[in-house]
């Protein structure tokens, strides 16, 4: 019989009508020969209120008892919708984290999942009941309620159509569909046919608040078709698969509005510093994004990296403590800085991405306080005040409001997901949410150039990338960070072959800017790890630094995504610095 995992977010079970027709999806899905397990969120606004109940009695309040609270919302909807279901004539049964097995660390209020029991579920589904399970919430090794993080239903829904083997995992939501940016923000916005999950992983945990990230790492890894639509229509919505929608190079932009920059100024240039500052922020589980290392001047280099508004006072603690362990100068930071990002899997490889998102953001002479890219995203730092005006400029500039059609790029079915490692066993497997490792490269044919003391003003890096690409250079890594002067420091990779004429349109705007000589190292190698989800795991950069640090080997240029973590190193290490990563990483290699 096939199976269907329905989850239901706060706005659809916001009240009891609402439940009550949460409840009819699920009653049809049951009547068209389905197994339905349904997964619900906490009703409306709950967890914010009892998040506010608690800050109420103290700002710190332990992270043990805050799961225990939070947790609280989803138990009174899991048994309103079984009210719901039999009241309605149907056999139901609600179960919560802990009595399904829902197994994680016991890292609370961001545990991870490590397996997930189906025999309760089975038992009662082959019984003819509506399984109505718990999301959020899992239970670790002691007995402990935990909670996988904000908006971690859909995580829940994700991890339990994938143990199961669903057929489909469908998440309704207050919005019809996944657009290319948030519809509620830009009314422009285009619903998706389709999305890839790399796409969605990266946007998602870019700001796009409509998924949680994880829950792709789990539809990726274990190949589950997600369908997000509406709770309160019948529309088709839109469907997270292995294929992007077509071969456009931007297929969606996100913005994450509430964001802190954080520079260690002055740090002394030698390996292992990176290392032991992100070791302390991996500890702490903070996210980071948007690291750049600047090219050291005089032995000191700044590292600078974004964190989650909410995450800046821990994170400042943290840095508080390095600063002094490495003899750092002095911490900078900025608050109520915006993120935004464009994501696609079609500009992989391709040249004109880049400048065209600078120049459209320069247009409105907004100024970008940092840049950095990886394959598939281009992430760039203004302030808050300019932020929706950015995130227009750059949803209009790649014309995300057309269909591909209209673009005449022809649309890509949606193939069958099929999971990045088909012999998983989800049933025994443990862990379920580690790190896979699907390739460890070293690539040799970069070089790199930096412009220190470039000034900071709108339209610098539009002005610099579009030049370059006038001489036909196709740049592969881009960071902008802001330097101690308050000038900005570019720094770009570029072939090997290309490096001179790099140099040469460099040199040309160094003189036209009245800036200083370009910096150049015509031998780095890049070496890049490439799997699933490793941004959210925090300690994943730290590993590959504190492996590279080990064979006394210095980083320089970092550049993150979800799906690859790349570092330029002195050529001559580049193949020791691969066999050491490629022994580090042996366990998780696929
Ligand atoms: P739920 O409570 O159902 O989990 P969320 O509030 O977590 O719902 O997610 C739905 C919201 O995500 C929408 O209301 C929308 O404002 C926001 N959102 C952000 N980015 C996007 C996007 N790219 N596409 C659709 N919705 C988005
Ligand atoms: N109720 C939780 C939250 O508000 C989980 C969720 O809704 O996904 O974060
Ligand atoms: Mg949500």
């Amino acid at each position: 019989m096939p199976l269907i995992v329905q989850k239901f977010g706060g706005t659809s079970v916001a009240d009891t009508q609402k439940i009550l027709g949460a409840a009819r999806k699920a009653i049809r899905a049951a009547q068209a020969g389905n197994q339905v397990v349904v997964v619900v969120s906490a009703m409306g606004k709950t967890t914010d209120h009892l998040v506010s109940l608690a800050k109420e009695i103290t700002d710190r309040p332990s992270h043990r008892e805050m799961d225990m609270l939070m947790s609280s919302g989803e138990q009174v909807t899991i048994a309103l919708m079984a009210i719901a279901l039999e009241s309605l004539g149907y056999k139901a049964v609600s179960m919560t984290g802990a009595q399904i097995g829902i197994k994680t660390d016991s890292s609370h209020t961001k545990a991870r999942i490590r397996s997930i029991s189906t025999d309760s579920m089975r038992k009662a589904l082959d019984a003819g009941k509506i399984v109505i399970a718990a999301g959020f919430q899992g239970i670790d090794d002691e007995g402990n309620i935990t909670t996988l993080g904000r908006g971690g239903s859909d995580t829940s829904a994700v991890a339990l159509a994938a143990a199961l083997g669903a057929d489909e995992c469908d998440i309704y939501t207050d919005v019809d569909g996944v657009y290319t940016t948030d519809p509620r923000l830009l009314a422009e916005a285009r619903k998706v046919a389709q999305i890839s999950y790399d796409e969605m992983l990266e946007l998602a945990s870019l700001g796009a608040g409509v998924m949680h990230s994880r829950s792709i790492e789990f539809a990726k890894k274990f190949g589950v078709t997600v369908h997000v639509r509406s709770s309160f229509t019948d529309t088709p919505g839109s469907l997270i698969v292995a294929t992007p929608e077509s071969n456009t190079a931007v297929a969606g932009a996100a913005i994450a509005k509430n964001e802190a920059r954080l520079t260690l100024v002055g740090v002394p240039d030698k390996p292992g510093n990176a290392m032991r500052l992100f070791a302390r922020i991996a500890e702490a589980k903070i996210a980071t994004d948007m690291i750049v290392q600047n090219i050291g001047q005089e032995g000191r280099t700044d590292i600078s990296f974004t964190v989650p508004g909410n995450d800046l006072t821990a994170t400042l603690d943290v840095l508080k403590t390095v600063s002094e362990e490495i003899g750092a100068e002095r911490v900078d930071y900025q608050e109520n800085v915006t993120k935004v990002s464009v994501v696609g899997l079609g500009m992989e490889g391709q040249g004109g991405v880049a400048e065209k998102m600078f120049r459209a953001v320069s247009r409105k002479m907004i100024n970008i306080s940092m840049i950095t890219t990886s394959e598939i995203k281009i992430s760039t730092l203004v302030s808050w005040e300019d932020a929706l005006e950015t995130l227009r400029a750059v949803h209009s500039v790649f014309q995300l409001e057309k269909t591909p059609s209209q673009l005449n790029s022809p649309e890509l079915s949606a193939k069958q997901a099929k999971p990045i490692k088909p012999e998983l066993d989800v049933a025994r497997l443990s862990g379920m949410e580690d790190i896979l490792i699907e390739a460890i490269h070293l690539d040799q044919t970069q070089a790199r150039i930096t412009m220190p003391n470039v000034p900071d003003k709108p339209g610098i890096a539009a002005e610099m990338f579009e030049r370059i690409a006038e001489a036909g250079i196709v740049v592969d890594m881009i960071v902008q960070s802001c330097g101690r002067n308050g000038k900005a420091i570019i720094t770009y990779t570029v072939p090997r072959t290309v490096l001179d004429t790099a140099l040469d349109v460099t040199k040309k705007l160094a003189g036209e800017w009245k800036s200083d000589e370009p910096l150049y190292n015509s031998t780095i190698a890049i070496l890049s790890v490439r799997g699933t989800g490793l941004r959210s795991h925090t300690g994943l950069a730290y590993r590959m630094f504190k492996t590279l640090a080990d064979g006394k080997i210095n980083v320089n240029v970092i550049s993150t995504s979800e799906r690859n973590i790349s570092i330029t190193v002195n050529n001559a290490q580049g193949e020791q610095g691969l066999q050491l990563l490629k022994k580090e990483f042996a366990n998780e290699m696929i």
